[in-house]
């Protein structure tokens, strides 16, 4: 039995926050496969010039009046985070609920190294993995992977603000709005809402180079495939934007490390890398292995709901309170 927001208000009112799951949660679960209309992308960092297209389209796409994304004055022109009525604003250093998608440079030079160093972009958001820990863990179906594409979609109406799938993402992707006094989790959804409408990716769309690359995850695996089959140093056509479109542009194939990032881990995902650089050094958890996330993590969830729920629910509601009363002594101090 499922149970959405009001449910969950009206049973917490009645039994002092005590989260309710699923009765059926500790039997075993259903394995997710992928689906062969998966959808998803293919970050190439090699090709990857850090101009930040894909985040300013990112914020663009995303950007709903009132949402957390949202602007006024500058919606979808640029990556800048904004606070407060102020205006103070800083390019993002990490994901945050203002921030679905981010650019990291890394560059590393030993002492002993000559030369430049290494040195590569790489793009954060969601991995949409084959089988999600955060739609595991959500005990109310809030994260739903949706069938046929395989998108990792949120729904606010059923959260609760219980944060499992914070606390289960392998990645650390699932942000949370703290400072609002309704609360969501944020994450990319891999613009779903745009691809309903026959569109793709905006961060896809925008990216000049073809270093994100949109298309079906099985293509992308190929074509994954074929780049580290390719000889470094002569040419090749990268598809770019949408591997579907037939848009390509020749570039000088460079040295890969001979791994695709996502063929396997946490049980393979809908998001993969190819790079220049050591995945570990481009801030991938070298802990993250090839094991199914959810099944590592079901016994976990499975056997403590109660307390974890208790608590983060707690958490939250001592937030809101807190923030009830500094509005309350803010809005006194203005009267004085
Ligand atoms: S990366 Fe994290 S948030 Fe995204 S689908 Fe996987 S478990 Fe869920
Ligand atoms: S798929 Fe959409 S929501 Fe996700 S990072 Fe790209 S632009 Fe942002
Ligand atoms: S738009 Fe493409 S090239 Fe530019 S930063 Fe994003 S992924 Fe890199």
């Amino acid at each position: 039995m499922a149970i959405n927001r009001r449910d969950f208000l009206k049973f917490s009112a009645g039994t002092g926050l005590v989260l309710a799951t699923d009765a059926k949660v500790s039997a075993a679960r259903e394995k997710k496969e992928l689906s062969p209309d998966a959808v998803g992308i293919l970050y190439d960092a090699t090709l990857c010039i850090g101009c930040m297209s894909c985040m300013v389209n990112c914020k663009k796409a995303n950007a709903e009046p009132g949402g957390a994304l949202y602007h006024k004055e500058t919606a979808g022109q640029i990556p800048y985070e904004y606070e407060g009525e102020e205006q103070k604003y800083d390019a993002p250093t990490s994901l945050s609920d203002k921030t679905l998608c981010l650019i990291k440079a890394y560059r590393g030079k030993s002492e002993k190294e000559e030369g430049e160093g290494e040195f590569s972009f790489i793009k954060q958001h969601c991995l949409h993995c084959v089988d999600p820990a955060c739609v595991s863990a959500c005990p109310v179906q809030a994260l739903k992977k949706q069938p046929g594409t395989g998108i990792v979609t949120y729904d606010k109406n059923r959260c609760f603000g219980c944060r499992y799938c914070q606390v289960a993402c392998p990645f650390g992707i699932p942000m949370y709005e703290w400072e609002k006094s309704s609360p969501s989790v944020v994450k990319c959804q891999l613009c779903n809402h745009r691809i309903a409408q026959g569109g793709y990716s905006a961060c896809c769309e925008a990216c000049p180079t073809g270093a994100s690359l949109f298309g079906k995850v099985t293509d992308l695996q190929e074509e994954a495939k074929r780049r580290l089959n390719l000889k470094a140093g002569d040419t090749y056509a990268y598809p770019v934007n949408h591997i579907e479109h037939g848009k390509t542009t020749e570039q000088v194939v460079p040295e890969y490390v001979d791994h695709v990032y996502g063929l396997e881990e946490a049980g393979g995902t809908q998001y993969m890398f190819l790079a220049g650089v050591d995945f570990d050094k481009l801030g991938f958890n070298p802990k993250i292995t090839n094991q199914v996330y959810p099944d590592l993590t079901w016994e976990y969830v499975s056997h403590v709901p109660q307390l974890i729920g208790t608590l983060l629910v707690a958490g939250t509601v001592t937030r809101l309170v807190t923030q009830r009363m500094e509005k309350k002594n803010k809005d006194n101090e203005s009267g004085e």
